[in-house]
């Protein structure tokens, strides 16, 4: 199937989990749905709660449904501002109209919490060394890490860095949000970690914990770095450009 002809004369897609990434179910409508192979389909949602794959975060699972028909969300793209959801039919005929959409919250959760602890690992890092953070690259599903530019930590200040992230953690601190024009971007983040490889867009979302570099992210995030829990390192690795951190929230 060639998504971008799937997606043509579809109006943008609503991102419901930029808003609240706290919101679970969502009552939307199906604009379009096609049948893939058996008991599949590529379906998109006037707007929706399901964050697609991109960012380095996985894309969310769930459900979609109503009465006599129940599809299970597997695959989740951005493809030209609309969200293309793809799933197996569990029960009936794929149709346009309305459906009760339902993410799964547990996976979504430990993403919010994964990708929070992720940008509060880039300033104690930054802490540690003593230098500002660049990233390369994350991912927040399985193994999750950062992946960072520059020499590999030293082993004795993991210890640190994982004690200085819990010691945040546990006093927490608010996290915001807000959107920012492409021309204000810089006075805003010029120290973000992530500055070099933005893409090119009109307006930025720009997440922050509070004391922290502003980051401009397109993901979900805890409110609080409170709710992270607590945080471990599993292990670095070295790689060709810099160095990974693999780790956990727990
Ligand atoms: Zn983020």
């Amino acid at each position: 199937m060639r998504l971008e002809e799937f997606v043509k004369n579809l109006p943008r897609t609503k991102p419901l989990y930029w808003e609240d990434s706290y919101k679970r179910v969502l009552e939307a409508k199906i604009l379009k749905i096609e049948p893939d192979e058996k008991s599949a389909a590529y379906f998109v949602l006037d707007e929706t709660i399901f964050h697609p794959k991109m960012g380095g975060q996985p894309d969310d699972r769930g459900t979609i449904e109503r009465a006599g028909f129940r599809l299970e969300v597997k695959k989740v793209m951005l493809v030209n501002h609309v969200v293309i959801h793809w799933g197996k039919v569990l029960e009936g005929i794929p149709s346009l109209g309305n459906v009760r959409a339902s993410i799964d919250w547990n996976f979504r959760y430990l993403v919010m919490r994964r990708h929070t602890a992720g940008h509060l690992l880039d300033h104690c890092i930054s802490l540690e060394t003593k230098a500002p953070a660049e990233t390369l690259g994350s991912w927040l599903g399985d193994p999750c890490y950062v992946e960072y530019r520059g020499t590999v930590l030293p082993e004795g200040s993991v210890d640190g860095v994982e004690a200085t992230m819990n010691e945040l953690i546990r006093k927490g601190r608010p996290v915001f949000i807000e959107y920012v024009k492409r021309e204000d971007l810089l006075k805003k983040a010029i120290r973000a970690p992530n500055i070099l490889r933005l893409p090119i867009l009109d307006t930025y979302r720009v997440v922050t914990i509070e004391n922290c570099e502003p980051i401009p992210c397109s993901g979900t995030h805890v409110k609080d770095i409170k709710e992270i829990g607590g945080f471990h390192i599993k292990s670095l690795s070295a790689t060709d450009r810099g160095f990974r951190v693999y780790y956990d929230v727990v």
